[in-house]
């Protein structure tokens, strides 16, 4: 947002809140010091700090604003609700390991357990909590029965965790004595992980879709872009 900064030649500079505490020119060729968000934010009549989304959505829901009961794809009145949550996860500790499965291949049950976990179960909501520091931010989201087809709720793998796993085991114990047999094998495993991390992926992408046509947790999820969207009890 835009903040006015009053200049002795009488005009009112706009400052973003990308330059409290810095120097801005005023047309007049004065320089003027910027003063920290606090004191711009104040001087312009709002609290002195931010109130995050995730506050403001927990506010919302409190006072009853949160959520409306019209469908947010077709604006159908009186839809149901779903109990949708955002994982967001503020300490990313377990994510600069992305691509050292390749080089462990011959553990395959650690390798198999890593990849299950790091990849797969990040929109498992348990799995999650149990990194800790996780902020489980509610999101109820109304949708018509009619739209609500249209996306996909449940997580399904079609048995895609499983080829992997038994396909990398294979590809453990056939390397040593059928190299080339070992290796397409391994290829396979990694293709059937890959798949299913493209369909986790390209399910998030559509229930972050969702949820961000509630323009407060569109602001959560562009506070959170890494935040996962989970569906409770469904
Ligand atoms: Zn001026
Ligand atoms: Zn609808």
């Amino acid at each position: 947002m835009e903040f006015s900064l009053p200049c002795e030649c009488g005009a009112d500079v706009a400052v973003g809140a990308g330059s409290a505490g810095t120097m801005v020119d005023c047309a007049c060729g004065r320089e003027l010091s910027v003063p920290s968000l606090a004191v711009l934010r104040e001087a312009a009549g709002l609290t002195s700090y931010e109130i995050a989304p995730e506050a403001k959505i927990l506010g919302m829901l409190e006072r009853g604003e949160l959520p409306a009961r019209t469908c947010v794809d077709c604006g159908r009145t009186e839809s149901p609700v779903l109990p949708l949550f955002a994982n967001c996860e503020q300490a990313h500790s377990s994510e600069s390991s992305g691509g050292g499965g390749l080089a462990a291949i011959g553990v395959a049950a650690i390798v198999a357990g890593w990849f299950d976990s790091a990849l797969f179960r990040a929109d498992d909501r348990g799995a999650v909590v149990s990194h800790g520091r996780v902020t489980d931010v509610p999101v109820p989201t109304s949708l018509c029965v009619a739209c609500r087809s249209a996306y996909d709720f449940k997580q399904r793998d079609f048995g895609l965790t499983w080829i992997g796993k038994l396909l990398l085991i294979g590809a453990v114990i056939l390397l040593p004595l059928y190299g080339i047999v070992g290796a397409g094998l391994a290829a396979g495993s990694f293709s059937a992980f890959a798949i299913r991390s493209a369909i986790t992926a390209r399910r998030q992408r559509r229930l972050k879709s969702l949820v961000e046509k509630t323009p407060i947790y569109a602001e959560l999820l562009a506070r959170f872009p890494d935040a996962t969207i989970v569906p409770s009890d469904t």
